[in-house]
């Protein structure tokens, strides 16, 4: 892969910039309650990358945990009160980040998408060839297991 220099983000209104040190190295579609709810949208476009990779000030950024799916703490913009990106600090030394694609400026650094999980709550069909995931269980075993095998093979 090319070596690519810290990824510009910012949330929606553009006022929470934040980098990426190196592009996320999974990508999928999340039709999840949550999603559509934070995002106002039929599913989220999301990202995975490890947080220290992650370059994020605090301020003006409101943490506000949700119990479900898993417990991440999800970066909410003070003045647009859209999603920053998320923090997963279940794993004792994995920390992962989990973002809005929509966050990223420049999407052609991004690896295509891996499939769509919690497509039970699907609001819209979705025509594509890419794999889909029902379920509460079987989507989040399949999102570990992409970050399992990614992480195995970098
Ligand atoms: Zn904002
Ligand atoms: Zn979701």
């Amino acid at each position: 892969m090319q070596k690519v220099k810290n990824i510009r983000c910012e949330c929606p209104c553009g006022k929470t910039k934040f980098y990426l040190k190196k592009p996320p190295f999974v990508r999928f579609y999340c039709h999840c309650e949550i999603c559509q709810k934070l995002y106002n949208s039929a599913y989220n476009d999301v990202v995975v990358i490890k947080s220290k990779n992650v370059v994020l000030k605090q301020n003006g950024v409101q943490f506000n945990k949700y119990r479900r799916p898993p417990a991440l703490d999800r970066g909410i913009c003070e003045q647009c009160k859209k999603p920053v990106a998320g923090f997963f600090r279940s794993i004792p030394g994995l920390g992962l980040a989990f973002i809005n694609a929509d966050n990223i400026q420049d999407k052609s650094l991004l690896t295509p998408p891996l499939g769509h999980i919690f497509y039970h709550r699907k609001k819209e069909y979705i025509g594509d060839e890419l794999p889909k995931f029902k379920g509460y269980w079987r989507s989040q075993i399949k999102v570990c297991h992409w970050i399992m095998i990614k992480l195995l093979i970098s």
